[in-house]
């Protein structure tokens, strides 16, 4: 905790001071100032006695006395920092504990893979999959999106310090990529409206009248960029199965997908009922992919209550073992 604290606290005072000086948001700030620490150089500040201060307050930190997850975490106690501070609706990060539970996901459902190549298409600042990568425990190739170029820039530098090499895409994740399709595609879906019309009108999933589900579109694209009997392991509103435009979404997944499984998160994590999320489980069909004797459909406890958590992990667990 010491360790992460001492790394939050450079890189929050650097920011500051950059903030101060170029009178920039504060999470462009961190973006900057996460590049100075990793290439360790002091470049495009204004002012010179700014420059000289963060100068000196480089000479006082390491890189090389962190570890990866105290880096991850640092790196995301600062930009929780900047996200309250900010009012940018589509800055959000994916909380640590669904992170953590997504990477568990990840691990079991592609166990019998030596390497997996792995695509996050709405990665935001990365949270998500760089804490993914950093549970595989295997050789990962790993691809993120996001049309936000704030938070490609946090991205790129979260990559970079904790020493992960992924290919990001700054683009609208619902045009075309010059990416083979992957294993694995994790994602925490951006959920609302679609508004290009035009570019929705190619989708399967498009809404016959107005504007389409833009988590609908995605989970259309994600499919299209996985592996036949490759997995999607994504963040999905409850509601999914239940609005205007369900049918049609659950006539394209019979087509497409088996739905292996649909794990509830604790209401309690999210901000109010409108916005709780699922994991939902899904792999593209392919040859020799059959529908699960039983899908995975978990209630989770709250992540705080230990016991109910570990009863259900080893339920999980069993699962695994009998029908994956
Ligand atoms: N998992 C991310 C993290 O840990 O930081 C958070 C993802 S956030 C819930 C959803 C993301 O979708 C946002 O970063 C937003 O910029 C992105 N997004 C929304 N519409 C998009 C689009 N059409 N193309 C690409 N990214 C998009």
């Amino acid at each position: 905790m010491e360790k992460i604290e001492t790394l939050f606290s450079w890189l929050d005072h650097t920011a500051e001071m950059i903030e101060a000086s170029q009178n920039e948001p504060y999470l462009d700030c961190l973006a900057h100032a996460m590049e100075i620490l990793f290439y360790r150089e002091v470049s495009n500040i204004d002012d010179d006695l700014t420059a000289k201060k963060i100068e000196k307050s480089l000479q006082t930190i390491d890189l090389k006395e962190f570890q990866q997850i105290e880096i991850r975490k640092a790196v995301q106690m600062a930009i929780l920092k900047g996200m309250k501070e900010n009012t940018q609706q589509q800055h959000l990060i994916t909380p640590e504990a669904v992170a953590l539970f997504i990477g568990y996901l990840a691990n079991k459902f592609m166990s019998r893979q030596d390497t997996v190549t792995l695509f996050d298409p709405a990665c935001g600042t990365s949270n998500l999959l760089t804490t993914v990568i950093g549970q595989l425990h295997k050789s990962v190739e790993a691809y993120g999106s996001d049309v936000d170029p704030t938070l490609m820039r946090l991205s790129l530098a979260n990559a970079n310090l904790q020493e992960m090499e992924i290919e990001f895409f700054q683009q609208d994740s619902l045009r075309p990529f010059l990416m083979a399709p992957v294993d694995l595609v994790v994602s925490d879906l951006p959920v609302g409206y679609y508004p290009d019309d035009v570019n929705a009108s190619q989708y399967k999933l498009k809404a016959e009248e107005g504007h389409s589900y833009a988590h609908h579109l995605f989970i259309e694209q994600s499919l299209t960029y996985t592996k036949e009997a490759g997995y999607l392991i994504i963040l999905v509103p409850n509601f999914l199965f239940t609005s205007d435009q369900a049918e049609q979404l659950q006539t394209f997944l019979k087509e497409h997908a088996h739905i292996y499984g649909l794990l509830q998160l604790p209401e309690s994590i999210f901000k109010s009922k409108a916005n709780a999320k699922s994991i939902l489980v899904l792999q593209k069909k392919g040859p020799g992919t059959a529908t699960p004797k039983q899908p995975l459909l978990v209630q989770l406890p709250s992540f705080k209550n230990e016991k109910a958590m570990a009863d259900i992990i080893g339920q999980m667990n069993t699962w695994f073992s009998k029908y994956l």
